[in-house]
């Protein structure tokens, strides 16, 4: 090229988790045998009802540009989740649907932050948040809570955080990378520290359906008037339904913010897919059977992984109230050493795991934790048994 990158671009790495990903398939499609927990999405199938209202919109003819903020019989459904789920109400115009709940973050991000604003999130995070929060030009804020504090927050460590540029806090709960669940009591005291100073709380509830061990979610905006008027709900089809590749993701907000975010997409992606929006009202409205399938057999899958990971000398794995992924401390393993070097972090680790026993996982340090690492249980449990032993073995050749 005859002319530089913009600093913007030269500045952002690609996703951590979508290039482990990547790099796993690589692998298999060369013929390595490969266990991979890398992957960020459900490995079961889109239901069937939801797949034969996606065949019914196209058979109908409806497959034309939409609404850009989505179509009104879809935000319908999304304000009925909301008082279904949630003791929630919302306007249509306190609505904007858009192509994925990262798509809905980061136009969120870009009617909302600019220069000179300070966004508090909480570490370990979803390695999407800071970039996103960056390209808007304002400063992420991290606040760490490790292991021990079960990675949960308190306000005491807010308050550390706190200037008079903080705008946000991001409240990710069920959480990836640790899926730990704040419970509501600790939602509350989240919710109180923001009404106090003013502070908006942008509630990422992806994995809200994806709860485990009797944990029970609480949408930080259903606590009082006040704390609504401050949240603004991130919320999205993908990880209830098995519909990653549909992208559809919606936000609830103050409708100012909810218009300045459909004027962004009107300028950008216009509507989200009109197909997979017909889609999004089957998965919201009709039967909810199979995500209790899913759940239940996450759920299983889960015991099976956190066990097993507790059972390797140097690994301590907390049990998570909900997502799919494990996120154990492994730094009692750092500072061994194997023929080809010697574990310094968890970057080290997980090539260590790839190239030893064919192992792919997600390092910490992108989600703001080097001594951990991430594992995803979306997957069979021959997958997770083999993997964990494989584990097991590389783990035992440190020395
Ligand atoms: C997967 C995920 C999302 C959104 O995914 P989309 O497919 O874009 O809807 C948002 N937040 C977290 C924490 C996630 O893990």
């Amino acid at each position: 090229m005859k002319r530089k990158l913009s600093e913007r671009a030269l500045g952002l790495a690609p996703s951590a988790t979508l290039a482990i990903s990547a790099k796993a398939k690589e692998l298999k499609a060369k013929g390595e045998d490969v266990i991979g927990f890398g992957a960020g999405e459900p490995d079961f199938d889109t239901p069937a009802n939801i797949k034969e209202a996606a065949i019914k919109a196209i058979n109908a003819g409806k497959t034309g540009y939409t609404d850009v903020g989505g179509i009104i019989e879809l935000k319908g459904a999304i304000i009925e989740k909301f008082k279904r789920d949630n003791d929630l109400s919302y306007e249509p115009s306190e609505i904007v649907v858009s192509c994925g709940g990262k798509h809905s973050f980061f136009n969120l991000s870009l009617a909302f932050f600019e220069p000179g604003d300070e966004v508090i999130i909480p570490a370990p995070y979803w390695v999407s948040y800071p970039p996103m929060v960056e390209l808007a030009g304002a400063k992420p804020v991290i606040v760490f809570a490790g292991v021990e504090k079960d990675f949960k927050v308190t306000v005491d460590d807010l308050k550390k955080a706190l200037t008079n540029k903080t705008k946000a806090i991001v409240f990710n709960s069920p959480s990836n990378p640790t899926g730990a669940g704040y419970t509501k009591e600790e939602t509350e005291k989240i919710a109180e520290f923001a009404v106090e100073n003013e502070i908006y709380v942008i509630s990422d509830e992806i994995y809200e359906k994806l709860i485990y061990g009797g944990f029970e979610h609480v949408s930080i905006a259903s606590l009082g008037k006040e704390i609504k008027d401050l949240t603004i709900v991130v919320n999205g089809i993908s990880k209830t339904y098995a519909t990653t590749g549909w992208r559809i993701g919606y936000t609830a907000g103050p409708k100012e913010l909810v218009s300045a975010m459909t004027r962004i997409q009107s300028q950008s992606t216009s509507n989200p897919t009109t197909i997979s929006q017909w889609a999004a009202i089957e998965a919201l409205s009709g039967p909810q059977d199979e995500v209790e399938k899913m759940r239940s057999t996450f759920e299983e899958r889960r015991s099976i992984m956190i066990e097993g990971l507790n059972d390797i000398e140097g690994v301590r794995c907390n049990w998570p109230q909900g997502a799919f992924y494990a996120f154990p401390n492994i730094s009692g393993v750092y500072g061994k050493s194997h023929p080809g070097g010697k574990i310094g972090g968890s970057l080290d680790f997980a090539s260590y795991l790839l190239s030893e026993v064919k192992v792919a996982l997600v390092p910490g340090l992108p989600f703001g934790d080097d001594n951990c690492i991430r594992l995803s249980y979306a997957s069979s449990v021959e997958d997770i048994r083999g993997g964990l032993e494989r584990i097991k073995e590389a783990v035992s050749r440190l020395s």
